[in-house]
């Protein structure tokens, strides 16, 4: 089987995984995308497997057939070797929630789990290519993904990475993580403005022809880090079958029983992820989207319509602080039957007008697998107290978006599927949310950690641990208009 990519918009050559991975973004602006049918895995023989194994398996069906020994080499490199813990993904329960716990990687972040790999895969993919150019990478992060590339990328030959964060749109944390970023190839620049400003000027330098002209003078190309990069999307898929086959390996289910996945939702990568690994043979009955405030997933899985024209809210749960969905456009992709007309007039129609609505058989597709909804910053912070008193378990202000959401899915749904909560980051990452959530009290950052920890006993992410006294490296800030203009000098610089 030839197993090529084309883009979401459909202009765009075919072209194969290694390219795919380097290039980040169709040459029309559109999400590349697999082109061939996703392969049906055996879960009896993978259910055996070691993470590294899973992963090897999984992720080589997306590439060329005599790509695996070099994609088993990239997940031992990611998963294997002391970066995350022995069981790379725990899942734990709370009350009758099972919760696959996705943040235990290098920097305490769910984006840790593709970021790990990423790096690997640019790597063999530009080996394979016979690239000599450098790579610069692009990424716009509403906090997260930043740290997580900067660690997966510092130091990497042959790349170098600009990370471009809100000033006012990450935690504290999240800021302090980023900015102490040590490491000769990384760049790391606040910008005035929200993510989706700093999202859609990424997205606007790959087209950008004045930045391809300077690219091509100084010997340079542009790849990207953030999720349009299919290279983080894949990586996602395994631990949608590994937290499966946790519940199988502890009998809390048989081998074959259906699940339903929640999963706290942004960009929507992380939720499309699982809905590759139900096509490759995983048994999923539904997908619930959770949302915070800025509830456009919500309103778009329950009326088929995406509408951007609303106020942007800067809540409790900032990863999900998101207007333009990207991931969505594959989804849209797959269910209009990889319709790439359609989808590009959809782009369009959202470009122009900030709204667009899918027809009616697409959207039928796509309410019979994904349920949504979303919670205010009260509700966040109420579902977090209460599942404490509950169970015991202290959820982050992210994970409890998806947590409130399955319970009120739940209720008006009778559904009593077991379900599966992804949770995308540790309470210490929003650790004031959480303080105040539970012991009602406002505290700075830093005594939060330290007093979450003494009444909870949960544990620090080692990551986390010191960060107050580490050096700020980074202290360049720009205002969102200058983001093009900065790429360039960067690429002068080189
Ligand atoms: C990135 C992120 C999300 C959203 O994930 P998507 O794949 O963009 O939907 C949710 N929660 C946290 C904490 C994140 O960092």
């Amino acid at each position: 089987m030839n197993k090529t990519y084309v883009s979401t918009r459909n202009h765009q050559d075919q072209i194969n995984f290694y390219q795919a991975i380097v290039q980040g973004i169709g040459d029309d602006g559109g999400l590349l995308v697999p082109n061939f049918d996703f392969q049906k895995l055996d879960l009896n023989k993978l259910v055996q497997l070691n993470y590294v194994d899973l992963a090897t398996e999984v992720i080589s069906t997306f590439v060329p057939e005599d790509g695996k020994e070099l994609i088993h080499q990239a997940c031992l490199n990611a998963y294997g070797k002391g970066l995350f813990p022995e069981i790379v993904v725990p899942v734990k329960k709370a009350g009758d929630v099972y919760v696959a716990e996705l943040f235990h990687g290098q920097t305490a972040a769910f984006k840790d789990m593709a970021l790990s790999l990423l790096p690997h895969l640019m790597t063999l993919s530009l080996k394979q290519l016979k690239e000599d150019r450098e790579v610069m990478i692009l990424a716009a992060t509403s906090g997260d993904t930043g740290k997580a590339a900067l660690e997966g990328f510092k130091d990497v030959e042959g790349t170098c990475i600009k990370v471009f964060y809100p000033l006012d749109g990450v935690s504290a944390i999240q800021q302090q993580q980023m900015v102490s970023q040590e490491g000769k190839n990384v760049k790391v620049v606040g910008i005035h403005g929200n993510f989706d400003d700093a999202q859609s000027a990424v997205k606007v330098a790959f087209g950008d022809k004045m930045l391809k002209e300077v690219s091509d003078q100084h010997h340079v190309f542009l790849s990207s880090a953030n999720s349009i990069n299919v290279g983080r999307l894949i990586p996602q898929i395994v631990y949608y079958f590994h937290s499966y086959f946790e519940l199988v390996r502890n009998k809390e289910i048989e081998m074959g029983d259906q699940v339903n996945f929640c999963v706290p939702s942004g960009n929507f990568g992380n939720c499309l992820a699982g809905w590759f690994a139900k096509n490759m043979g995983l048994p999923v009955n539904k997908f619930i989207a959770a949302s915070n405030k800025n509830n456009i997933l919500t309103d778009f899985f329950t009326t088929g319509k995406y509408d951007a024209n609303r106020e942007f809210f800067k809540t409790n749960a900032p990863a999900m602080d998101i207007l333009v969905s990207s991931n969505l456009e594959r989804l849209v992709w797959y269910m209009s039957g990889k319709d790439g007309d359609k989808v590009k007039e959809y782009m369009e129609k959202l470009k122009a007008d900030g709204i667009y609505e899918v027809d009616d058989e697409t959207f039928a597709r796509i309410q019979d697998q994904f349920k949504a909804g979303y919670l205010n910053e009260e509700e966040v912070l109420k579902t977090i107290k209460d599942c404490y008193e509950d169970n015991g378990y202290v959820l982050d202000t992210h994970t409890a978006c998806g947590y409130g959401v399955l319970k009120q899915y739940q209720k008006e749904t009778g559904d009593q599927t077991k379900t599966i909560l992804l949770s995308t980051a540790s309470p210490y990452k929003f650790p004031e949310s959480v303080y105040k959530a539970l012991f009602n009290e406002e505290l700075n950052v830093y005594d939060a950690i330290e007093k979450l920890n003494k009444k909870t006993g949960v544990a620090v992410p080692k990551p986390l641990v010191g960060i107050k006294d580490r050096e700020v490296l980074h202290k360049t800030h720009i205002d969102k208009t200058e983001i093009i203009n900065f790429i360039k000098s960067e690429m002068e610089g080189l």
